[in-house]
């Protein structure tokens, strides 16, 4: 018999709400959900449109790690901690195998970032899938991008441009060739598997004066925090964290493309007042935080490059064109 929808949502998606809080999950007409007095609930949606987010062919399993994980890194991003979700599946089939990936891979994230499925809604059509995300911050808590002052250091965590070089690989862009499949791989893994920085958002939630996650691009999110602060904002290009694997994949032109204007990393890009650097510096020293400082806040408006050029070691502008990703 072929799967109803309700069949499909208790076979499939009714056993991963298990989280604290919920008092209500999947099967009722709505959710409900205990939050502590002195929290605040934070709130994120992603979409994912199959031929738009990732490519018709991709694995279900890899769909479902990157729709929570986006939506995990948003929350990340605010310094608040993941609790629930809820679904929206649109699927041009109820095909089980498919089913049973996707579910599977969703359920072992969900546990892993410990949140709880608790409701959703099931409709068929062109495959896409929505996330909505549930956090929950202690009240004034949340990092917002507003927050910056002049003269704020800029850190980014991870490493940048390899969410970016894995579009190469789905015939997005200029080809290039890998070689290694270790590399290949590793590129793959970023763009689907991308790591919220979720630990690093709550180490960060008495440190930082703004923050928020690159999808669209280090220049356009950095720009975004910038506007939203009422600053500028400049950074040194020899400071950018780029693997040096990478940098042997393409040009240098094409690798600052994907550094700076290339969307998907999902690191933290965040300002810290001076006053909190050195409590910063020492995370990243003990290895609590990987990050690196690439610049600082100014009052000029815009983000600027500079980067060193020739022998004398004298900064320059870089005049950079691109401005990260835009859908419409
Ligand atoms: P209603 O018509 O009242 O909106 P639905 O038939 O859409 O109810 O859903 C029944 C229950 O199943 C609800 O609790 C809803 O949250 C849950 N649900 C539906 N689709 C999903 C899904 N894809 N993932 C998780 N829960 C779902
Ligand atoms: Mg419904």
């Amino acid at each position: 018999m072929a799967l109803n929808e309700f069949s499909l949502i208790e076979k499939y998606f009714s056993s991963l709400g298990k989280a604290p809080g919920v008092a209500l999950g999947v099967g009722d007409d709505a959710a409900v959900l205990d939050i502590s007095e002195g929290e605040q609930l934070v709130v994120t949606v992603d979409t994912l449109v199959a031929g738009v987010h990732f490519p018709h062919n991709a694995l279900p399993s890899d769909i479902a790690h990157r729709c929570l994980r986006v939506n995990l890194s948003d929350i990340a991003a605010m310094g608040a901690q993941p609790r629930w979700f809820t679904l929206a599946l649109t699927l041009p089939d109820p095909n089980e195998d498919w089913l049973r990936q996707f579910s599977q891979a969703l359920s072992d994230d969900a546990e892993l970032f410990n949140c709880a499925l608790v409701g959703g809604d099931t409709t068929a059509g062109p495959l896409s899938i929505t996330i909505q995300l549930f956090g929950t911050v202690p009240k004034g808590k949340a990092l917002t991008r507003s927050g910056a002052q002049a003269g704020d250091a800029v850190y980014v965590t991870g490493s940048l441009g390899e969410a970016s070089a894995a579009l190469s690989l789905f015939g997005i862009g200029d080809q290039i060739v890998i070689d290694h499949e270790v590399e290949r791989e590793i590129l793959l893994q970023r763009f689907y598997r991308p790591e919220p920085r979720l630990a690093d958002g709550l180490k960060l939630r008495d440190l930082a004066s703004a923050a928020l996650d690159i999808s669209d691009g280090l220049l356009a999110d950095l720009g975004h925090i910038a506007k939203a602060s009422h600053l500028g904002a400049e950074i040194q290009l020899e400071q950018l964290p780029v693997k040096s694997w990478l940098k042997a994949l393409a040009e240098p032109e094409r690798i600052k493309e994907w550094v700076l204007s290339g969307g998907d990393d999902y690191e933290l890009c965040f300002t810290v007042p001076q006053e909190n650097c050195s409590a910063v510096d020492a995370l990243i020293e003990q290895g609590e935080l990987s990050a690196v400082c690439i610049g600082q806040m100014t009052n000029e408006p815009g983000v600027r490059c500079f980067s060193f050029e020739g022998n004398d070691m004298q900064r320059s502008l870089v005049n950079i064109e691109q401005s990260g990703y835009q859908h419409f």
